[in-house]
This record gives structure tokens, sequence and C-alpha cells, in this order.
């Protein structure tokens, strides 16, 4: 062997570090957070993922990914196994998400005292994405995707997209 598993599982992160999200295509799966380990034991490869908010339907397509891209490098046999504790929270998206997130014109995730299953909470104050202003309003609890609310800005006026925090 030239190769050591080590070398083999660095190889996989890169790879997987370059996974888009199927949702927010400038950030990667592995910058959300998503993916909490790769086993390889010589034979077979485990990849061990958390799926984010139920609400979002995207983890189905993490999961075709995967799969597509490891497949693409030779891992036939390939196991794909969900954790769900500790569970996904946005609170694992990385500083460099977040700020991506950002540039993009979606809001990235607020800290809230609320309930996030509370929907009668008020929706929380959350910076324009575009001018920063804090004078925005929620104008649709959904957006895009269940995990997206639709804002809009006072000040400048644009419409944008809050990445929910949960
Ligand atoms: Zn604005």
């Amino acid at each position: 062997m030239t190769t050591s598993a080590n070398d083999i599982e660095k190889r996989i992160w890169e790879r997987l570090e370059q996974i888009p999200d199927p949702e927010v295509p400038v950030i990667t799966i592995t910058e959300l957070g998503v993916v909490r380990g790769i086993d390889w034991d010589g034979d077979k490869l485990t990849i061990t993922i958390t799926p984010t908010y139920t609400g979002c339907p995207a983890m189905t397509l993490f999961t075709a990914e995967i799969r597509a891209a490891m497949h693409a490098m030779g891992f036939q046999n390939l196991d794909i196994k969900t954790v769900y504790s500790p569970a996904w929270t946005t609170d694992w998206l990385s500083d460099a998400a977040r700020e991506k997130l950002r540039r993009y014109g979606i809001a990235p995730p607020v800290k809230t005292i609320s309930d996030p299953d509370d929907l009668f909470a008020p929706p929380p104050a959350v910076p324009c994405p575009h001018c920063g202003s804090d004078h925005t309003h929620e104008s649709s609890r959904f957006g895009s995707t269940a995990c997206k609310a639709l804002y809009v800005c006072d000040d400048c006026k644009e419409p944008f997209e809050y990445f929910k925090h949960f």
C-alpha cells in the first residue's frame, strides 16, 4: 500500500468540501457542518452525516450528491449513515459560511430567545444583508424553502431571504 487510510480520508474530505449545499450553492456541505465523519477500512467507506432541520428537503439531495461524488472517485462499497444526535443547529455554520451567505444576499441566522418551533413568536430583527440596516420586516414566514423566510428592508427597500435560526 502506497497510500494510507488517512490520505484517502483526506482526499474524500477535499472532495466533500467541493459539494455545494443544494439550497444555498455558495456554501458547501462541509461548511454547513452536516458531515460528521469519514471511515475507510480498506474496503468499505462509511460517511456519517447529521441532517439539517427536518423542514429542509435538501437532505436527500445531500445523500445523492455524496453518493455520486464517491462513486466517481471509485468507492462502490459505500454506506451513508445518518445520526440525529446531537441535532444539527444553525450554530454549526462556520463564520466563513455566514459571511458567504451575507455576500450572497441571504441574511445568516440570528440567535433568538424565542422558541423556533413557536409559529406565533415575533420574527427576529434581522439586519439587511445589502445595507446593514436593522429596519427590516418579515414579509413571508416561508421563502423558497421552509428553512428560509422572506424579509424586506425598510431603508434600501430590497427584499432578501433570511436563513432561519433553529
Ligand atoms: Zn437594506
